[in-house]
């Protein structure tokens, strides 16, 4: 007989330690983690920081980790360049990981370690979520682009090893929590919901000219630049969807996407029966982070706690894909499917870093995108060399767009 969902015995599930290698520990994720297993050292303990390039932020944080009688075993810088300099860091030095893939495939594997939190921004986080897979560890993936570029990949090297993902990305963790316990053969649909970025109210002429400073001002999160910016597109919400799409075996006709200013509900399931389940809480990257890091744990901490009385009501309206093409695109690149999604991904990096570089404007990325999948065949893919290749291959295919405008 099936047992109650109250009656789930968890104990087995809490490791008197979780061990954590982490990936992007520079940026937002990652030092909102670091502030996590600080807060909670009796839960947690960091093998492996690893960062970009940021090598004093990365021996600060190694600092503060042995001041709180946490020291790392390792830890690794990707750029050739600033792993030169972090060899001749006092606190780096004689942890330090060889440069480039070389190092991020030791840390996404480092032996001891239960949980690989993989926080790296962009395309760049494919290899080690396919590392970590492989090695049979605890994902608790922010790296959605991973998802959108490598789906298939990532979830046969899952399942070929029994190694877990716990998505970290709000929705996605709002989804796990709802479906915790249960079959998705009874569940109807998936809601992701939207804050809607800074120009939801926006008109199409609006958005044809905005400033980058309006473009970084996201009402309700505080993030890194790159989701930042694709939340004010609604890209996020696309690259999203496809998340969804690989993470819950789910068809793209049974996801659906609602904005939601208030960042309060941070999605829904559908059940077959009308019965909708949703996570609410503040808008606070704390409280997935914990969630994933535990290994789906309500553990204490996470955010201040929501007055709903002081918030009142919950609003909720259709995207208009008219205005924000990007989802439409994302959408139909998911369906499309194989090449499409890394093409998709990597126009969007490209377009992404050329408006940070100020030599585009908002209203540019969807045109980059739409050109780059237009010219581009949809190929099956078969290997994680494949898709470096074709998304290599879309990012140069990008640029020329970009310079042609
Ligand atoms: P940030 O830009 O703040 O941080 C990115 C991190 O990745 C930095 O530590 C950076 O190092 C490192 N990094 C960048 N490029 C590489 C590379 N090529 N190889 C290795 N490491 C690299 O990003 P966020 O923390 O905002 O986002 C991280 C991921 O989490 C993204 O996929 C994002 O979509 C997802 N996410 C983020 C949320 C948020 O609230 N921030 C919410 C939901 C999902 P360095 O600092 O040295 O450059
Ligand atoms: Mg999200």
């Amino acid at each position: 007989m099936k047992k109650p969902l109250y009656a789930i015995d968890t104990s087995n599930r809490i490791p008197e330690q979780t061990s954590i290698s982490l990936l992007g520990a520079t940026g937002s994720i990652g030092e909102q983690t670091i502030d996590i297993v600080l807060e909670n050292s009796e839960l947690f303990s960091v093998d492996v920081i690893s960062a970009y390039s940021k090598v004093s932020e990365l021996s600060a944080i190694a600092d503060k980790l042995s001041a709180a009688g946490k020291p790392i075993s390792a830890c690794h810088i990707y750029d050739a360049d600033a792993h030169a300099l972090a060899a001749k860091d006092p606190v780096l030095a004689g942890k330090l990981l060889p440069a480039g893939d070389e190092g991020l495939q030791i840390a996404a594997s480092w032996e001891s370690t239960d949980t690989v939190v993989n926080a790296v921004v962009g395309a760049a986080g494919l290899p080690p979520t396919i590392t970590a897979a492989e090695n049979g560890k605890r994902i608790a993936l922010a790296n959605k682009e991973s998802l959108v570029i490598g789906g298939d990949l990532v979830m046969n090297a899952v399942n070929g090893s029994g190694a877990e993902i716990v998505p970290i990305d709000s929705e996605h963790s709002a989804l796990a929590q709802c479906l915790y316990g249960r079959s998705m053969s009874e569940v109807d649909s998936l809601i992701l919901t939207a804050s809607g970025g800074p120009f939801l109210n926006h008109t199409a002429e609006d958005l044809q000219n905005v400033a980058l400073k309006e473009v970084l001002n996201h009402p309700t999160w505080n993030m890194g630049q790159k989701i930042t910016v694709d939340s004010a597109t609604l890209m996020n919400k696309g690259l999203e969807v496809i998340e969804a799409h690989v993470l819950y075996g789910i068809g793209y006709d049974k996801i659906e996407v609602l904005v939601h200013p208030g960042s309060i509900v941070h999605s829904l399931v559908r059940f077959n029966d009308g019965s909708l389940l949703a996570q609410l809480g503040e808008p606070d990257m704390r409280v997935p982070i914990l969630y994933a890091i535990s290994g789906e744990i309500h553990h204490h901490g996470g955010s201040d706690r929501l007055d709903l009385v002081k918030l009142g009501q919950l609003n909720f309206e259709k995207p208009d894909e008219a205005r924000f093409p990007c989802l439409r695109l994302a959408k139909e690149a998911g369906i499309a499917g194989g090449s499409a999604t890394i093409v998709l991904n990597g126009a969007n990096e490209i377009a992404v870093a050329s408006l940070l570089a100020g030599s585009i404007e908002y209203k540019d990325i969807a045109l980059i995108i739409e050109k780059a999948l237009e010219q581009t065949e949809v190929v099956s893919v078969d290997s994680l060399e494949q898709a470096i290749s074709i998304d290599r291959k879309s990012r140069i295919l990008a640029t020329e767009i970009v310079a042609g405008l």
